[in-house]
């Protein structure tokens, strides 16, 4: 489904991605993992081209997304992502913020849209948050309705940046419910994540990255329980 070889990204003189090679198959959930400024969120806004890559390849379904000169845009539409900070816009709904991208980028109007949006809120629980304003929801509900808005616009694959690290600890779990039911639903995913435990129990793959490289995967039994690198054995005793 994706696949990177070679990916690098610099700012300035600082090479912040420094060759990363990563598969990703149809319905997995790969998790990672690395210690802050590790590469974590630049890795997944170079794979929605938000950042473009100084070299490498990004084959989504064979075809190289990561080639200069081709309009990103497209490409933000099939693969979503959600940051830590879900940034709804205040003034509307938690349903017209759900159906503002795909109205505008999509040209559907709401008659159309409401169906399959109200159908996501009733997947993800929230199916009497609709009318609600930003406010007037807790900042796991904030959370969900974010990736609602995601999910609205049908991508193929969604990338999560830290999504639960600002949420009070009580919060967390609804969130991390939905990626759960993503998972189960069949959705191809990427996390950056501190939750351990998650990935722990869903992650089909774990990356440990560190300083712009993947150190070290595998699946999560391998990773968690006999990682193979000094660094990485390090890091998860801090984070264990
Ligand atoms: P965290 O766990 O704190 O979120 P991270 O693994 O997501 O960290 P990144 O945010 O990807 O790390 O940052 C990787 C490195 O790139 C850091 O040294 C950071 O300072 C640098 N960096 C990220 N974005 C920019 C930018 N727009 N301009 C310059 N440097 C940047
Ligand atoms: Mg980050």
């Amino acid at each position: 489904k994706l696949s990177l070889r070679g990916v690098r990204k610099s700012f300035g003189d600082t090479e912040v991605i420094r060759g990363i090679d990563l598969d990703v198959g149809e319905g997995e959930m790969v998790c990672l993992i690395g210690a802050s400024g590790s590469g974590k969120s630049t890795l997944l806004r170079c794979i929605n081209l938000l950042e473009p890559v100084d070299d490498g390849t990004i084959r989504l379904d064979g075809v190289d997304i990561a080639e200069p000169g081709l309009d990103p845009r497209p490409v933000r539409r099939r693969i979503g992502i959600v940051f830590q900070s879900y940034n709804l816009f205040p003034h509307m709904t938690a349903a017209e913020n759900a159906m503002l991208a795909p109205r505008r980028v999509h040209g559907r109007d709401r008659a159309a849209l409401m169906g399959p949006v109200t159908a996501l809120f009733r997947r993800f629980g929230l199916a009497d948050r609709m009318d609600h304003y930003p406010d007037q929801l807790s900042g796991g509900q904030q959370q969900r309705v974010a990736i609602i808005r995601a999910l609205a616009m049908e991508p193929e694959i969604m990338l999560f940046d830290e999504i639960t690290s600002a949420l009070d600890p009580e919060l967390v779990g609804e969130v991390l419910d939905v990626l759960r039911q993503l998972h189960r639903d069949g959705m191809t995913m990427i996390l950056a994540t501190h939750e351990m435990g998650f990935a722990r129990e869903l992650a089909d793959k774990v990356c440990f990255l560190d300083g712009g490289v993947i150190l070290e995967q595998g699946p999560p039994s391998s990773l968690f329980s006999a990682p193979s690198q000094q660094r990485t054995r390090a890091f998860l005793s801090r984070v264990l």
